[in-house]
Order: C-alpha cells, then structure tokens, then sequence
C-alpha cells in the first residue's frame, strides 16, 4: 500500500502531540483536580494521597501514569504539583542522554519538588541505574573515573517526587515500575466527558457552540481530549467560513466530513488498516509486523495510537496470533461478513493475553 496517500505526520485524528497543539494546549489544560474532567478512579486516589502527603507534611510518593497519548498525562503531573503547592521540572526519558545529565536535574531539585518524566520508558539503562537509589533513598551514588583510579562519590538529595509517564507500561523495567508507590492507569473518555471538555474549552477560546454541535464532536474524538481540542479548532474554521461562526450540529457534521472523520472518528488510515485486515487476511489473525508493513506504519503507532480506540469500540480484537476485525468492522465498512472467522473467537485468547 503506497504510504504516500496518507498525511501520517498531519493525521488529524493522531493522539500524538504535535506543533500545532503547542500553541493551545497550555492554555487549554486544567490546573486542579476539580478541573480535570473525567479519570475519576485515578483522581479518587490521587486526591487521598496528596491529602495523606500534605497532612504528614511529606513528600509524595513517586507516581506512575500511564496510557495511550492525548489523555492527560502531563495534565495531570502539572496539577499534582498544583495541589501540592512544589515545582515541576519536566523532561523525558530519550532527553536523559548520559548519567550526568540526570544528575545534574537530580541535584538542582528542591525540597518536595516533582520531576517529571515523559516517555520513561525510553529511558537508558545506565541512567537507569543511577536513578534507583535516588529515587529509593534520595541520594546518587557515581563512579568517577575508571580502573584504578575510579571512586565512588555518595551525594544526598533533596527529597522529591518522580512522576512518570508512559504509553507503555510493560517496557518498563521492573525494578522501575517496583520503585513506583502509586500507579495509575488512565482510560480513554466517554463522549459525555469530552462533551464537558469541549464546551469548557470552547468558552476558554470564545467560540459559540451548543450541545449538540459539542456532542458531534466528541463522538468523533476517539475518546482522547488532545483530538477533542484539535476537532473544535478545525471545526470553528468551517464555522466561521462556511456558516454562521457558532458551532451546531449540521455545521460540526459538515466540518469533520470535510475532514473525512466520520460518525466515530476513524480516519482513512483506520479504515484502510481495517479493510486491509479484512481484505487481505480474511479478517485476520495478522500479525502486528506483517499489518504495520502493509499499511506502511509504525508497529508502535499501531500498538499506542490506532489499537486503544478500535479495541474500545469493539473492531478490533488483539490475540497472541494477531490481530483480527470484528463483525462490527466488517458492518462500519459495508463489507459482507462470511461465517464466523477465527478473529470472533478471540476474545478468550485477548482476555488470557492480558
Ligand atoms: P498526554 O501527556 O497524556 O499525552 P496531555 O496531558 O498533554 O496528554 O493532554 C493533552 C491535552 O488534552 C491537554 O492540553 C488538555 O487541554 C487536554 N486534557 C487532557 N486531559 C484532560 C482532562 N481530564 N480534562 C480537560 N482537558 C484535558
């Protein structure tokens, strides 16, 4: 399949962080708790834990988000440092290139302050290592040197909090994960959730919208608020070009079929990868590198950024053979369904994967 049909880097529908979501997304994000919509499982503890650090007077225990991009990781990470009233220093793993830099971030840190790692699971090895004892006892332990002439320098740290993202919980190493106290997974949103986002935002950026029009584009936004803050800046365009400048639904309708987003928010490129499982495979299974070759994207795109959702929705089942498209892919696609394919009976396989 020719990659060049689709606009991978500019997909609108994309959960990844892009240059264009730069210039709104500070102002966008929420600043407290009460704020951020949604997660309520993942807030209910975080709020008891703040609580508990604030009430002993203590330094929070290191925090482990993760989930899919777009749902609010580094939202989150920078309220945790709101309500705890502490800065935030923010990186990310693959940034961390040698020991030193991480020590360097280390030993600038103040008392009670919050780091916050992006993409920690990318992080080097070595640097790794040196992060355990800080992280367990707040100190650093470098060699210097080498051969004979190598010491060992101990060198105590303020105490602090890591704050951890990831898409990929189980990259993480383990003695990583185990040095977390608190994990918290985030779920993709419900359309009444987004809903809320969006109007909220579309007040933040004056844009006129009502229930309906802010209903259309939820639904289409896979769940994710990054996608839902890009879908009402795109759709406001055609709103004030093409209507009245007030967001409804007809005209959010009209936008995001201009944009070839439909009704649920696949793109071309989530249909083409379902009908190249349906049409080339029988509906599957197929394996991950075998579809992410055909379709001529990334195996990790595939797993982090197109899977979450059409799993979500029930298109898209992942067993340890491969992947498979369901009835309700083949009924989204108009394309008939013969018979049951191996790809129905895998929920069990999906479920023991897990
Ligand atoms: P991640 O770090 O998981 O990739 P971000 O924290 O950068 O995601 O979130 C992307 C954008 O989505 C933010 O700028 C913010 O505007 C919006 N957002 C995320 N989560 C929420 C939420 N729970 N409530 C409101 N807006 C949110």
């Amino acid at each position: 399949m020719d990659r060049d049909e689709f606009d991978f880097e500019n997909r609108i529908v994309g959960s990844e962080y892009t240059e264009e979501d730069a210039v709104n997304e500070n102002s966008l994000r929420p600043r407290t708790l009460e704020e951020y919509v949604g997660q309520e499982r993942a807030k209910e503890n975080l709020k008891v834990y703040i609580d508990a650090a604030k009430m002993r007077g203590d330094v929070l225990d290191h925090v482990l988000l993760y989930g899919p991009p777009g749902l609010g990781k580094t939202t989150l990470a920078t309220i945790i440092a709101n309500e705890m009233g502490v800065n935030i220093h923010s990186t990310s793993g693959p940034a961390i290139e040698k020991q030193g830099d991480l020590a360097a971030i280390l030993s600038n840190l103040s008392e009670n302050d919050i780091l916050f790692v992006d993409e920690i699971h990318r992080l080097q090895r070595s640097v790794e290592e040196i992060l355990y004892p800080a992280l367990e006892d707040f100190a650093l332990d470098i060699i210097i040197g080498k051969g004979p002439m190598a010491r060992s320098i101990h060198m105590p740290l303020k105490k602090f909090t890591l704050v951890g993202a990831t898409t990929r919980a189980g990259q993480l190493t383990k003695p990583l994960r185990d040095r977390f106290g608190v994990l918290l997974k985030l779920e993709l949103y419900t359309v009444e959730e987004l809903k809320q986002i969006i109007m909220r935002n579309a007040g933040k950026l004056g844009i006129e919208i009502d229930d309906e029009g802010a209903v259309e584009i939820a639904s289409r936004s896979r769940g994710t608020p990054r996608i839902a803050n890009r879908l009402l800046k795109r759709v406001r365009d055609f709103a004030q070009v093409a209507g009245s400048g007030k967001i409804d639904r007809d005209i959010a309708c009209y936008a995001l079929e201009k944009l070839e987003i439909d009704r649920l928010g696949l793109d071309n490129i989530d249909r083409r990868m379902l009908r190249t499982i349906i049409e080339n495979y029988g509906g599957g299974p197929v394996g991950l590198e075998t579809l992410a070759a055909t379709i001529g994207e990334e195996a990790i795109s595939i797993e982090d950024v197109y899977e979450p959702y059409l799993m979500q929705i029930g298109y898209l089942n992942r067993t340890p053979r491969g992947r498979c498209a369901t009835v309700k892919a083949y009924e989204h696609l108009g394309i008939p369904y013969r018979g049951e394919s191996i790809g129905q009976v895998s929920l069990e396989d999906h479920e023991s994967e897990e």
